[in-house]
Order: structure tokens, then C-alpha cells, then sequence
């Protein structure tokens, strides 16, 4: 699955992003966290880079560009990914076509978290995050169990340099100005997909993963890797159509596949959808293989 997150700062779109990265096993591409991780390891960026950052300005195209496309074109990417932070602009969202164009990965659906501005500036101000594994927590809405130290990894909890008081004027305004327009962008392509923030975390969380089950994953043909190290090579799981079919070498040991809740909810909710994929199935010529070798 390849979706960009879209949405003003605060409007929650790297706390949705690792829930769905977590959920359905693909990478969560953050911009700004690449940009604060070549910070840390002093990758050679114009002191610029730092300056706009804290600021809240916007940094400069090239420099994020290059990030990401770096990221994109590791592995890890192969069966999919979830941008946030990128595109903040349409020249971004234009350079990002071309760059997911180029390496065959176009984007299926851009999903746009609306907040108002009056909450944003609450939850941008009060947002602490994990120095060691980024968990994103709230000092107002979604605390620690233990003050300033992390439930997942009991790492340290700290501020963001950019989410003073001082810079969430400039952030939403940039964000009105730069980001706002990219909605018509990919209305326009017809990639949009509305996400009224109301509600908290999880439910916020579940609306987006209908979308992805309803929209997404019943039209992908996915070969997910069972356990690599219990599973000899050839030994996959296909799911396509919302079916899931086993596919087990000879000499390869049989493991129970144990379906995430989204994986029943596909085969729940696949029965429209099962006609279009099944149109996707019969054009995919190693798909045929792969059942023919499954004997189906
Ligand atoms: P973004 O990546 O869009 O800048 P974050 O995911 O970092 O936003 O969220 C900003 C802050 O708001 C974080 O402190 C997070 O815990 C909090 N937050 C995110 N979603 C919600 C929500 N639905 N309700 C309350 N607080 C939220
Ligand atoms: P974020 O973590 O998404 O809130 O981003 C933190 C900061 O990194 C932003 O305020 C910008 O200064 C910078 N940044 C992140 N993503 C981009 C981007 N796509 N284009 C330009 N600057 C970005």
C-alpha cells in the first residue's frame, strides 16, 4: 500500500502513520523525522536546514527531496509505505509523482486529517515525543502512565525543537498557504480521501484503516513473507481479491497463518470487491503462477 498522510502540523498524522505502519507491516516515511535524524548523525546540511526548522519555516525542497527519495528506494519499501510530512506543497507533490513514477510506485490514495486551528496550536505545544523509539504522546490528550517517560521503551520523553509557541503561528500559516491547496491537488486525481479528525486516537486510526481494507488491500496483490526464519524460500502467504492463500513448498515446515484483525476484516468486507480485484488478479501474470503452483 502507498499512502501520503496529509494535514496541518498537530492534525495527528505521525501518530496515525506508525498505528497503520505497525498494523499492516510497511514503513513509516516522516519527513521531519529524516530531516531530525541528519541532524543527529551531522549529515552535511546547510545550517539552513536547522535554522528553518526551528523556525517552523518550510526547509528547502532539494534538501527534503533527497531524503526522501533515498528512504523510497530501500527495500523495505517494496510491499508499500505511509508518508507524513511530505508533500507540503504542490511543487513537492509534483516532485513526488515524478520521483514514485520513476520507481514504479505511484501513490494510491492521500488521506487529509482536518483539524481546526484552535486545537492544533494544543496539541503542537503540548506534544512530547521518545528520544529512543519516537512514540508521540500529549501533554494535554494522550499522556505517559509515568511522567516524562515513555510506556513502550521507558525512554525520555522531550519537545520537538519547532513546537515552541513562538513557531505554531508560522506553521499554520504556512500550512494555509503551502499545504491547504494540496487537497484540491489530489481531489483532482482523485486520491483524496476526507478524514474529519473527531474522535480520538483509535477511532481516528479505525476510519483510516477501513480505507485502507475497503480500498486498498482488496485491489493489491500482496506476497507477504511468512516468519522468514521458521519458513523455507517459496513459502508465502497471498492475499488477493480479500482471499488468503497459503502457498507452502514441499520440504517447508507448516506454520498456522494467524490473520491480523485487517486481514479479516478484508475477507469480511471483500465480497464487492472481489469482482475488481479479481480483474487485477487475471493481468498479473505471476499472480497465475503463483496459483497454478498452489494448485488453485
Ligand atoms: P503531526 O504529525 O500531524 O504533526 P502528531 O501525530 O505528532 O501530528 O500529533 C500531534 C499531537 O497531537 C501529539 O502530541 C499527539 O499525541 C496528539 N494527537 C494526535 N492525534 C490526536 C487525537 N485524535 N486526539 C488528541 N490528541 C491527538
Ligand atoms: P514535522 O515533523 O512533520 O512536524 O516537521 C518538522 C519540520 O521539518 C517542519 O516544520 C519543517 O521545517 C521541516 N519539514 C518536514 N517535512 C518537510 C517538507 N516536506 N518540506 C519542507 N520542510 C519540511
Amino acid at each position: 500500500m502507498r499512502i501520503a498522510l496529509l494535514g496541518a502540523p498537530g492534525s495527528g498524522k505521525g501518530t496515525q502513520a506508525k498505528l497503520l505502519a505497525d498494523r499492516y507491516r510497511v514503513p513509516q516515511i516522516s519527513t521531519g523525522d529524516l530531516l531530525r535524524e541528519a541532524i543527529t548523525a551531522n549529515k552535511q546540511l546547510d545550517k539552513s536546514v536547522r535554522e528553518d526548522m526551528e523556525a517552523g519555516r518550510l526547509v528547502d525542497d532539494a534538501v527534503v527531496l533527497k531524503l526522501l527519495e533515498d528512504r523510497l528506494r530501500k527495500k523495505d519499501t517494496k510491499r508499500g509505505f505511509i508518508i507524513d510530512g511530505y508533500p507540503r506543497s504542490i511543487p513537492q507533490a509534483q516532485a513526488l509523482d515524478a520521483l514514485l513514477g520513476l520507481l514504479g510506485k505511484t501513490l494510491q490514495v492521500a488521506v487529509n486529517i482536518s483539524v481546526e486551528d484552535e486545537v492544533l496550536v494544543k496539541r503542537i505545544t503540548g506534544r512530547i515525543g521518545c528520544e529512543e523509539c519516537g512514540q508521540i504522546y500529549n501533554k494535554h490528550f494522550s499522556t505517559p502512565k509515568v511522567r516524562n517517560k515513555c510506556d513502550v521503551c521507558s525512554g525520555r520523553l522531550v519537545s520537538r525543537s519547532g513546537d515552541s509557541e513562538k513557531t505554531v503561528a508560522v506553521r499554520i500559516a504556512i500550512y494555509h498557504e503551502n499545504t491547504a491547496p494540496l487537497i484540491t491537488y489530489y481531489r483532482a486525481q482523485h486520491k483524496l480521501r476526507n478524514m474529519p479528525a473527531k474522535g480520538n486516537i483509535a477511532e481516528i486510526h479505525e476510519k483510516i484503516s477501513d480505507i485502507v481494507d475497503i480500498e486498498i488491500r482488496p485491489l493489491e496483490i500482496k506476497t507477504l513473507e511468512t516468519a522468514a526464519e521458521s519458513i523455507d524460500e517459496g513459502d508465502s502467504t497471498i492475499i488477493a481479491g480479500g482471499q488468503i492463500n497459503r502457498i507452502t513448498t514441499q520440504s517447508s515446515r507448516t506454520k498456522p497463518v494467524k490473520k491480523t484483525k485487517s486481514e479479516t476484516a478484508v475477507l469480511a468486507s471483500s465480497a464487492g470487491a472481489k469482482k475488481n480485484a479479481g480483474v487485477q488478479q487475471s493481468s498479473d501474470e505471476s499472480t497465475k503462477k503463483a496459483e497454478r503452483k498452489a494448485g488453485g
